[in-house]
């Protein structure tokens, strides 16, 4: 009769040695961010305005900087300068659409709330021809904050299961530069009549002025006009929907109910690709070399992520957390050799034992 209430004892002990041992990795998880947020944090304190956020600004500056000459050289009847002229406003456009964009909607460009705003809608809506309101909420409240969560931030918006993969990775992203104002337009469902009007004159503006000056300053007829806005908005589209496929498909999943703590969940979801000198200057480090730092700390520029990036690396390796990273022709292949599980099936949940 003794024995019962003994095991209940032994039971109840266990629970709490339990409960004990839980408590401790949690709280060891909590200081693991904290830790490396200061360490961060410091090199952020100790770094100058220049290297905070002038760098970048410097580079979005120069892309603007070089469109006068682009529109001039694109006027020229010799073949060399028209191709140059073409290059040019291609990466420019490249620079101020994906760069410009994706640190806008992080608010990285200025530390005032109010040009916050502002530089969300200028590069969003006239330069990107999308709406800030619904890509500032796709990319960093559900993206950034529920990274590889299945149905939150799970990437699937990238997924089109329906197309071939050669035309999904080859073909299909030629037409972003069509699809983009046609998604926004969608997007303007349920938004405020003001929200609305401002998109739809703001993208006008973009593609308008775009339009106009290929007229005037480069001379072109209607159809070469309007055929050289789609080869320099296309140009970098391939990599575009490339990079934004290849950092985070294919890593762990995890799901609503059961997701890890911030640091684990970055850590293990988020990939790195190897330094690429023009993808470093067209898209940004934050989205090609240092992707898993900004997602680690989101408001930080491009050249802040670059920066922070032997700390954080150094950080995650010595406390035996993964540091993922590929380069692009390696998960190109992945890609395409196991394009119907990563692309088309759903894809499975990844439980990290002891780490929720
Ligand atoms: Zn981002």
């Amino acid at each position: 009769m003794q024995k019962v209430p003994e095991e209940w004892r032994e039971r109840e002990q266990d629970r709490e040695m339990e409960q004990v041992v839980r408590t401790e990795q949690e709280q060891d998880r909590e200081t693991l961010m904290m830790e490396l947020t200061r360490l961060v944090q410091k090199a952020v304190r100790d770094s100058s305005w220049w290297e905070r956020r002038g760098i970048d600004c410097s580079i979005l500056a120069m892309a603007f900087i070089s469109l006068p000459a682009a529109f001039l050289l694109l006027g020229s009847s010799q073949v060399a300068c028209f191709v140059l002229g073409l290059l040019v406003m291609g990466v420019a456009h490249a620079v101020i659409t994906v760069k410009g964009t994706h640190l806008a909607s992080h608010g990285a460009l200025s530390e005032s709330a109010a040009w916050q705003r502002f530089w969300a809608v200028f590069f969003i809506e006239v330069c990107g021809s999308f709406t800030a309101r619904a890509g500032v909420k796709a990319h960093v409240k559900m993206h950034h904050a529920h990274t590889n969560v299945i149905g939150l931030g799970d990437s699937s918006t990238w997924k089109v299961p329906f197309l071939p993969r050669s035309v999904y990775l080859f073909i299909a992203p030629l037409a972003v530069p069509i699809i983009t104002p046609v998604v926004a337009m969608g997007q303007l469902k349920g938004q405020p009549l003001w929200a609305v009007v401002r998109t739809v004159v703001c993208v006008c503006v973009g593609v308008y002025s775009q339009y106009v000056l290929l007229r005037s300053v480069s001379g072109l007829d209607c159809g070469p006009a309007l055929l050289v806005m789609l080869l320099t908005r296309a140009m970098f589209s391939l990599p575009y929907i490339h990079v934004n496929i290849f950092q985070h498909i294919g890593l762990p999943m995890f799901s609503p109910s059961r997701r890890p703590k911030r640091i684990y969940q970055m850590t293990h979801g988020v990939l790195n690709l190897p330094r690429n000198p023009l993808l470093d200057w067209t898209f940004g480090h934050s989205l090609i070399n240092c992707h898993v730092e900004h997602h680690l700390f989101p408001s930080l520029s491009d050249n802040m992520c670059l920066k922070v990036k032997p700390i954080v690396s150094r950080y995650l390796k010595e406390k035996s957390l993964p540091y993922q990273e590929d380069s692009y022709l390696s998960r190109l292949c992945l890609f395409f050799h196991k394009y119907q599980e990563l692309m088309v099936w759903a894809p499975p949940i990844t439980d990290l034992v002891g780490m929720q």
